[in-house]
C-alpha cells in the first residue's frame, strides 16, 4: 500500500479479485500449466490516475502484464481493471511461455555479464529488442493458438502472418525483418508494439524496483520448471491433450543432455541469422494468406547462408574423441540450416593455426596439433581468409587468450567443460566435457 493514498483498498481488492479470477481461467484452459500460473507473483504497481476523476486509467505500456525472470508479474491497476478476465488469463499463460522457454537468457539484447548496456545503443537497440519480443511472442502464441487460445488484437500470430509454425524465436527474427521491410513500403505496421518485460529480453525495467526481493529464487525456478515438465509428461502418458511445443519443451527440460544441444543449435542458428544479411527474398511466390491479412503482398522467403569457418582447439587439453563428437553436432546443425553438401573451411589451432581444410563432413576434418593454446592465432587466420567468412565457430575449452577487440566476423564459441571462458563480444554456449554420443532424434532438423 502506498503512503500517498493514491491506491485505495477498494481498488487493490478489485485488482486482486481480477487476478484471482484470471488465474482460475488460465489454469482451467491449460491445466498442464496450472502450477506455473499459480507460481506467478503479482506485483501491483502504483496506478496511473485520471487528472479529473482521480480514477485509475489503463496504461497501454502495461497491456502485456510484463514479467521479470523471478516470475514477478507486474500489474498496472488501471490496465487490470480495464481488461477482461479471459484476456488477463491469456497474458498469464503467455508470460509463463516466455519464462519457461528462457527467452531472457536467449535474448540477443541481453546485457553481457558485467556490462550495464549491450553492444548497440538507442534506437538500433530498441528496434532489435522489439523484434526479439515479437519473435518470442510468435514462438509462444503458436502453441496457445493450437489450444484455441487466440490472443488479443494486435499480438503476433504466425498463422495470421502466414509464417511457418513451430519455429523458435531465433528463426522468426529474420522472417519478421523481411515482413516489416515489405510492409514499411506500404506504410503499415506489422503489429502493435507490445512490451512483455525483462522476462523476454533480460533488460531490467525501471518499474521492477517495486518487485525487487520478491519472486522466485534460481532454485525455486529450477524445481518449478522440472515439476511442470514432469506434469506434462504424466499427461502425455495418460493420453491427455498437450500442444506439441509444450511436449517438446517438457522432453528437453527433463533430459539435460538435450538441453545443451538445443542451446548449441539455437546459438549457431542465431549466429547464422545475425550475419545472413537477414534473408534473401523475392516476389516470385507471394503468400496469399498474408496478403489477405495485411492487404499487401509480402515476399516469399529463402534463407541466405553465411560463409562459415570452424576453428578447432587441438591443444593437449581437449581430446580428439570429444572434438569429434562435438564436430558431428556442429556440422549437423550447420547442415540443417544450410542444406547438405555445404562446404566448410576449418582450422585446427594450438599455439598456431594449422593449414586450412575444406571439407563436407565432420569426419573429413583431420585433427592435428597439441601442446599450448592461443585461439587469437586461429581467429586471426580465419578472418584473414578470402573470401572472408561471415561466421566463425570456435570449439575450445576456453583456456586461451582471446583477441582484445571484436573480430571482423561474428564469432560463436562452443565452450567445452566448465573451466574456461569466452570473451564478451562472442556468442557462447557451454557444452559438456564428456558429451554423450549423438543419437538422431526423429523429425530433428
Ligand atoms: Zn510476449
Amino acid at each position: 500500500m502506498s503512503a500517498d493514498g493514491s491506491r485505495t483498498p477498494a481498488c487493490d481488492e478489485a485488482v486482486r479479485a481480477r487476478i484471482a479470477a484470471a488465474r482460475l481461467w488460465a489454469a482451467h484452459r491449460a491445466p498442464y500449466l496450472a502450477s506455473a500460473v499459480f507460481a506467478l507473483n503479482p506485483v501491483i504497481l502504483e496506478p496511473a490516475l485520471d487528472g479529473d476523476s482521480g480514477e485509475p486509467v489503463a496504461d497501454p505500456g502495461f497491456r502485456a502484464f510484463p514479467a521479470d525472470t523471478r516470475w514477478n508479474l507486474y500489474v498496472e491497476p488501471g490496465t487490470a481493471l480495464a481488461t477482461p478476465v479471459e484476456e488477463v488469463g491469456w497474458w498469464m499463460l503467455h508470460q509463463v511461455g516466455h519464462l519457461v522457454r528462457g527467452h531472457a537468457a536467449r535474448s540477443p539484447v541481453r546485457p553481457e555479464p558485467g556490462h550495464e548496456v549491450g553492444h548497440a545503443a538507442g534506437a538500433v537497440r530498441d528496434e532489435e529488442a522489439h523484434r526479439w519480443n515479437q519473435a518470442a511472442d510468435a514462438e509462444i502464441n503458436d502453441d496457445l493458438e493450437a489450444e484455441d487460445l487466440r490472443g488479443p488484437a494486435g499480438v503476433v500470430s504466425p498463422a495470421e502472418l502466414a509464417l511457418p509454425a513451430n519455429r523458435t524465436a531465433e528463426e522468426y527474427v529474420p522472417m519478421l525483418d523481411v515482413l516489416v521491410q515489405a510492409m514499411g513500403r506500404g506504410g503499415r505496421a506489422l503489429t502493435e508494439a507490445i512490451d512483455c518485460g525483462s522476462a523476454v529480453d533480460g533488460q531490467e525495467r525501471a518499474y521492477e524496483e517495486s518487485g525487487s526481493g520478491e519472486g522466485l529464487t534460481r532454485l525455486d525456478r529450477e524445481l518449478l520448471e522440472r515439476s511442470i515438465a514432469a506434469g506434462i509428461q504424466d499427461r502425455i502418458s495418460a493420453r491427455s491433450e498437450v500442444p506439441s511445443g509444450w511436449r517438446r519443451w517438457a522432453g528437453e527440460r527433463l533430459r539435460p543432455s538435450v538441453d545443451w544441444r538445443a542451446r548449441l543449435g539455437a546459438t549457431i542458428r542465431r549466429g547464422v541469422s545475425t550475419v545472413a544479411g537477414q534473408v534473401d527474398f523475392s516476389y516470385r511466390r507471394p503468400s496469399r494468406r498474408a496478403a489477405a491479412y495485411t492487404g499487401i503482398v509480402p515476399p516469399s522467403m529463402a534463407r541466405a547462408v553465411p560463409d562459415t569457418v570452424l576453428v578447432i582447439d587441438t591443444s593437449g587439453s581437449v581430446t580428439d574423441d570429444v572434438l569429434n563428437r562435438l564436430l558431428a553436432e556442429v556440422t549437423g546443425i550447420i547442415e540443417g540450416v544450410a542444406g547438405p553438401d555445404r562446404r566448410l573451411r576449418a582450422f585446427c589451432c594450438d599455439v598456431r593455426p594449422h593449414p586450412v581444410q575444406a571439407v563436407r563432413r565432420a569426419g573429413d576434418i583431420e585433427l592435428t596439433g597439441g601442446g599450448g593454446t592461443d585461439m587469437r592465432a586461429g581467429i586471426t587466420a580465419a578472418t584473414a581468409l578470402r573470401p572472408r567468412p561471415d561466421l566463425v565457430i570456435v570449439l575450445t575449452d576456453g583456456e586461451t587468450p582471446w583477441p582484445g577487440q571484436r573480430p571482423a566476423a561474428h564469432v560463436v564459441v562452443c565452450l567445452i567443460g566448465d573451466a574456461g571462458h569466452a570473451p564478451g563480444w562472442a556468442s557462447a554456449v557451454r557444452v559438456p566435457a564428456d558429451p554423450p554420443r549423438r543419437v538422431p532424434v526423429k523429425g530433428e532438423s
